[in-house]
C-alpha cells in the first residue's frame, strides 16, 4: 500500500505518524483520537512563506479549520497571524499569544459584544460584510474612543467550482457586499469618523482544486481598488481569503501555494497593496487523522459493515458534505473486503465511507480516517452525549495530548445548576 503522505507512513505494515506508531498512541490514549503531525503543519506554513516571500504578505491562518490552543501556539511560534470568525476564536488566539496586529475578523453576524471585544483589542482589521455592520462598528468605536480599522468584504460573484455549501463568493450567498455596491459602501465608510479604511477582502470558497477562479476574483477586486483610488480612497491591504484545496483521495492533486502566489501576486502588485492570505484547510488538513477502533463487524443481506467508535459527532464532513475521506488500517491485513464504515450514532448519515474496499478489519482493530486535521475536531459536537475525542500532537518520536478526552462529568457541568 502506498503511503498517503510523507507524514503518515507504513513501516513493517504498521501506520506511523512521523516516527510514532499510531497503535502505540491508541493503547496509551484510547480511541477515538485526532492526531496531528507538527512537522506537517510547519512544513506547510513554510511552503506558504516561501511561495510569497518576494511580496509583502501577511499569512492569517483561518482558526475555524482547527482551533486547538496548541495548534494556535504553533501558529504564534511561526510568526503568522490569524483570521477569526467569532469572539471565542479571538479569545483563543489571544490566549495563544497571537498579537492583535496580526488578527483579521470576518463573519456576517458579529454581535455587539464580539465587535466591542475586538475594538478593545485593536485588531488589524474587521472584514465588514454589510452597511449596517459599518454603522455599528463606528458607533462602538466611538463609545470606546477608538478608531476601528476596517476592510470591506466584497463578493466578486465567481464560482470556485467546489461544494455548494462551501462556495462563498457567489452573488446569491450571504457573504460580503456585492462588488457592484462596494463603491457605495466605501463612500459610506469614509464618512464614518471612527473608522479607518485599511483594505479590501474577498474569500470565494473552500477546497478549491482549480486555481483559475482566484484570478477572476482578484482581477475584479483589483478593478475596485483602482476605482477607489480615483475617488481618493487609498487602501493598504488586499486580502484574498483562503480556500486552497487538499488531498482527500489518493489521486487528488491540489494546487501548491506557489501556484496561488504566481497567479495573484502579479495582479495585486499593480495595486501596490500588501497581501493578506487566509489559508485554513490547506495548513492543517493533511496534517491530521482521526483514529478509531472497530467495535463490531456485521453482515446484512449483501452488505458488510465495519462499526467504529467514532462518528459524525467527531467528524461531520461525510454526513454534512458527503465528503470523501481516505481510510487506512493502522495495521495492514492480507485480505480485503468491501464495507460501509459507520459510526455508532443513531443517524443513517453517520458513516465515514460507503462500499469502500478496505483491509478486512476485525473487532479491536484500529483504522485512521485521513485528512481530518481541518474542520474535524473544530466541527465536533456532543451529539448522542458522546464525549469529544482526545487530540494528540506528534513531533518526531514524541507525542503529547493537546486536548484531553472529555469525561462524563464534564458533559453535565454547564447544566448542573438548572432547576425545574
Ligand atoms: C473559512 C474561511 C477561510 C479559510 O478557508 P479554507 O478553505 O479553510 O482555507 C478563510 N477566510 C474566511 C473569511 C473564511 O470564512
Amino acid at each position: 500500500m502506498e503511503n498517503f503522505n510523507e507524514y503518515f507512513r507504513y513501516k513493517d505494515g504498521k501506520l506511523y505518524c512521523e516516527e510514532v506508531p499510531l497503535e502505540k498512541i491508541a493503547e496509551k490514549v484510547g480511541t477515538p483520537f485526532y492526531v496531528y503531525s507538527k512537522t506537517a503543519i510547519e512544513d506547510k506554513i513554510n511552503q506558504y512563506k516561501e511561495a510569497f516571500k518576494d511580496y509583502p504578505t501577511l499569512i492569517c491562518y483561518a482558526v475555524k479549520a482547527n482551533s486547538n490552543l496548541s495548534i494556535l501556539k504553533i501558529i504564534e511560534k511561526n510568526d503568522i497571524g490569524v483570521d477569526i470568525v467569532s469572539g471565542g476564536e479571538l479569545f483563543k488566539a489571544r490566549e495563544a499569544g497571537i498579537p492583535p496586529n496580526k488578527i483579521v475578523y470576518a463573519g456576517v453576524g458579529k454581535t455587539d459584544f464580539e465587535l466591542s471585544y475586538a475594538v478593545r483589542e485593536e485588531i488589524l482589521a474587521f472584514n465588514v460584510e454589510s452597511f449596517q455592520e459599518l454603522e455599528v462598528i463606528d458607533k462602538i468605536a466611538k463609545d470606546r474612543k477608538k478608531k476601528a480599522r476596517i476592510s470591506i468584504r466584497v463578493n466578486p460573484d465567481v464560482n470556485p467550482k467546489t461544494h455548494p455549501y462551501i462556495s462563498t463568493g457567489l452573488r446569491a450567498s450571504k457573504f460580503g457586499i456585492d462588488i457592484n455596491e462596494a463603491l457605495d459602501a466605501y463612500r459610506y465608510a469614509s464618512k464614518l469618523e471612527n473608522l479607518e479604511i485599511v483594505g479590501v477582502h474577498c474569500h470565494i470558497g473552500s477546497q478549491i482544486m482549480d486555481i483559475s477562479p482566484y484570478k477572476e476574483a482578484v482581477e475584479k477586486v483589483a478593478e475596485l481598488v483602482f476605482d477607489l483610488k480615483k475617488e481618493g480612497i487609498e487602501l493598504q491591504y488586499f486580502d484574498i481569503g483562503g480556500g486552497l484545496g487538499i488531498k482527500y483521495k489518493p489521486e487528488d492533486k491540489p494546487p501548491h501555494p506557489k501556484e496561488l502566489a504566481d497567479i495573484v501576486i502579479p495582479i495585486v502588485k499593480q495595486t501596490g497593496l500588501k497581501l493578506i492570505i487566509e489559508p485554513g484547510r490547506s495548513l492543517i488538513g493533511e496534517a491530521g487523522a482521526l483514529v478509531s477502533q472497530v467495535i463490531f463487524t456485521k453482515n446484512k443481506k449483501d452488505k458488510h459493515f465495519i462499526i467504529v467508535d467514532s462518528g459524525m459527532n467527531d467528524l461531520l464532513r461525510p454526513a454534512m458534505y458527503n465528503a470523501y475521506h481516505h481510510i487506512l488500517p493502522v495495521n495492514k491485513k492480507d485480505k480485503k473486503v468491501v464495507a460501509d464504515i459507520v459510526g455508532p450514532i443513531c443517524e443513517t448519515g453517520d458513516f465515514f465511507a460507503l462500499d469502500r474496499e478496505i483491509d478486512d478489519l476485525q473487532r479491536g482493530d484500529y483504522l485512521a480516517v485521513m485528512s481530518a486535521g481541518a474542520y474535524g475536531s473544530s466541527m465536533s459536537s456532543n451529539y448522542n452525549v458522546r464525549p469529544r475525542a482526545a487530540e494528540v500532537l506528534v513531533e518526531k518520536d514524541k507525542f503529547n495530548i493537546i486536548r484531553e478526552r472529555e469525561d462524563y462529568n464534564y458533559l453535565i457541568i454547564p447544566e448542573e445548576k438548572g432547576e425545574i
